[in-house]
């Protein structure tokens, strides 16, 4: 059985951004920036007022106040989208109202507030005069030409999705039509001999191919267009015949008769007309899925093969195909929105699959709270129906208690919503492991890189793993005391530190013990975790082995005390100052550009 993300890799190896499409500005919303926008205008294009009062000469009110005005003679006025046709000379002011365009010659604006043209309307005097109450300086309640934008600079970047926010942008600069990725045509099929169409009236033996219409839903949720091919029959024949009008899709999804069953001839179809792999993948709803790439005619079409249970295909929906749809969309990450919550059922998973389980999440005391909804079969949508959010338990985990902290990914949440700020700020903070054989100087690397990064001005926090354990407690001390009579998580604190003692049910990964350090770092480096998927540092020492631990793949560098024939870039194991140099510019630096990057 393959995990989650062993099957969720091969799926994505097999999809790319689609080409790039003219549309029309407000049919591009959800799609994917394909140019870099550089502005051809300066937003607002000419200084205006931003507020309704008199323009005038900043220099003919020094001194004013409430008791002793300055008055001007009132030469014009000005609504928004005309041009004053006078100019405001020393001793004169034109009204004015919001966005009008300032005069020539004036060089502020006076509320109606600071006037006294309220005082004049009511006493019944003449408005050819204006008495100005407080002394302005030059700029006072403007709005600059190119303010907001200015002609030629970058604006939206490539990449970037198309909000409402976007879309108001591009309009405020002109622009009516923009070049996007194109979305992508997902063909959905369903397989079986029992299903009617919901418009067809069901007979005995007979149920509604739910399936089609859940897919396709879901399939617009995340951006693609459904092209449905409706129902196929339990037969090759009848499969083949449907297949062929998948020919122009991007993505074929087919749902049921991927199971070992008499009548389950989707495997063998596809088998007969394309390269296909079948997985049981180590999750719960969902163990059997089907994906390769199929041959239609001359064509060639990825196809995922979901089980029909209804829930499971909604499940596997989620995890492979809502992924293969952000990427050929031009979506940068495809990571669900993840909470973690407390868990306020128990939940059991005991054959050693991922379960996701179908829970509403609600927030209580400031935390989120899952509870299950409904009974959990795979065929039992309607708990689906009741649920938001599905809770992740792991494969090693045998059971969630009440009270337990818990992942859930939320199943309506925008998938631009930044879920929990702590939990996204710590999904981004670098992790860099530094491996090698023992002996080989790993610590004598971690030493001097972190005194380095911290020379920097960097928060570092640093990790250390032994796969042997450890024993910091020592007997007698309180905290051990606590620990021996069986408190789970002792935690030793002071005003200046503390450290947390936790038994734990299995080995933490880099990321899990990331989010017990807490939010507020640059980096985190590991001193150990070799099988871990992070990049890695390799410290290479000549007289201990002739090769390297690591796969090129992982490694972002290798201190090493004699020259490798690699791409990758080596160091000298003391060289800190470079291994720091190559860290600022792999991880600090895209992150300060990043943050400037939205507009
Ligand atoms: P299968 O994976 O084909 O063995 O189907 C597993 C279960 O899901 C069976 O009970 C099917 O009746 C049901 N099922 C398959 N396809 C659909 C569908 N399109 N809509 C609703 N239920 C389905
Ligand atoms: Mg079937």
């Amino acid at each position: 059985m393959i995990t989650v993300e062993e099957a969720l890799k091969k799926v994505l190896s097999h999809f790319d951004v689609l080409e790039t499409e003219e549309k029309p500005l407000l049919e591009s919303l959800g799609q994917i920036l394909a140019e870099d926008i550089n502005s051809t205008v300066d937003v607002p294009p000419f200084d205006n007022s931003a507020m309704d009062g008199f323009a005038v000469q900043a220099a003919c009110t020094e001194g004013a106040t409430r008791s002793s005005p300055k008055f001007l003679r009132v030469v014009g006025q000005v609504a928004a989208g005309y041009v004053a046709e006078e100019k405001v000379a020393p001793g004169t002011a034109i009204r004015i109202m919001t966005g009008a365009p300032i005069p020539a010659g004036a060089d502020a604006v006076i509320r109606f507030e600071d006037t006294d043209e309220e005082d004049r309307r009511q006493s019944g005097q003449p408005l050819t005069e204006i008495g100005i109450r407080c002394q302005a300086e030059a700029g006072l309640n403007m709005r600059q030409a190119g303010g907001d934008i200015s002609n030629g600079s970058l604006v939206l970047r490539k990449s970037a999705l198309i909000r409402p926010q976007e879309i108001g942008v591009l309009a405020s600069l002109g622009w009516n039509v923009v070049r996007v990725f194109r979305r992508p045509v997902v063909a959905i099929l369903a397989t079986g001999d029992e299903l009617v169409d919901v418009a067809e009236p069901l007979s005995p033996g007979k149920i509604y191919s739910s399936n089609t219409y859940s897919l396709a839903a879901q399939v617009i949720r995340y951006g693609g267009i459904p092209k449905l091919l409706g129902i196929a029959r339990d037969s090759v024949h009848a499969l083949e015949e449907k297949l062929k009008e998948a020919r122009d899709a991007d993505l074929l999804i087919t749902s049921g008769g991927v199971s070992v069953g008499d009548y389950d001839v989707v495997k063998d179809v596809l088998v007969k007309h394309g390269e296909v792999t079948l997985w049981t993948v180590r999750m719960k709803p969902g163990k059997p899925l089907a994906f390769g790439v199929l041959s239609v005619g001359e064509k060639t079409v990825p196809h995922l093969g979901l089980p029909g249970n209804p829930v499971s295909s909604m499940v596997t929906f989620e995890q492979f195909a809502r992924p293969a749809i952000l990427k050929m969309l031009g979506r940068e990450s495809y990571d669900k929105p993840t909470v973690r919550a407390r868990s306020e059922s128990h939940v059991r998973n005991t054959d050693g699959r991922r379960t996701y389980a179908r829970v509403a999440v609600s927030t209580r005391d400031g935390e989120y709270v899952a509870r299950l909804v409904g009974p959990q079969g795979s065929g039992v949508l309607t708990s689906m129906a009741l649920a938001n959010g599905l809770m992740i338990v792991p494969e090693d985990v045998p059971s969630v208690g009440v009270g337990d902290d818990v992942s859930v990914q939320m199943l309506d949440w925008n998938e631009e919503a930044q879920p929990d700020k702590d939990a996204t700020e710590l999904e981004k903070t670098p992790i860099v492991c530094v491996v090698g054989k023992s002996g080989a100087g790993k610590t004598y690397v971690m030493e001097r890189l972190v005194a380095e990064l911290k020379r920097r001005d960097y928060r570092v926090a640093t990790i250390k793993h032994d796969v042997h354990g450890f024993d910091v407690d020592k007997p007698g001390k309180d905290s051990w005391r606590h620990a021996q009579a069986g408190s789970d998580a002792v935690v030793i604190s002071s005003p200046w530190k503390l450290a947390l003692i936790k038994q734990v049910d299995h080995d933490f990964s880099p990321s899990e013990i990331s989010h017990l350090i807490g939010p507020g770092f640059d980096i985190v480096l590991v001193e150990g975790f070799k099988r871990s998927e992070l990049p890695k540092i390799e410290v290479h020492r000549k007289e201990l082995a002739s090769e390297l631990l690591c796969g090129v793949e992982e490694l972002l560098a290798v201190a090493t005390d004699e020259p490798l024939e690699l791409e990758t870039p080596q160091y000298l194991p003391a060289d800190a100052k470079g291994l720091a140099d190559l860290i600022e510019e792999v991880y600090m630096k895209p992150r300060g550009t990043k943050a400037v990057s939205a507009y």
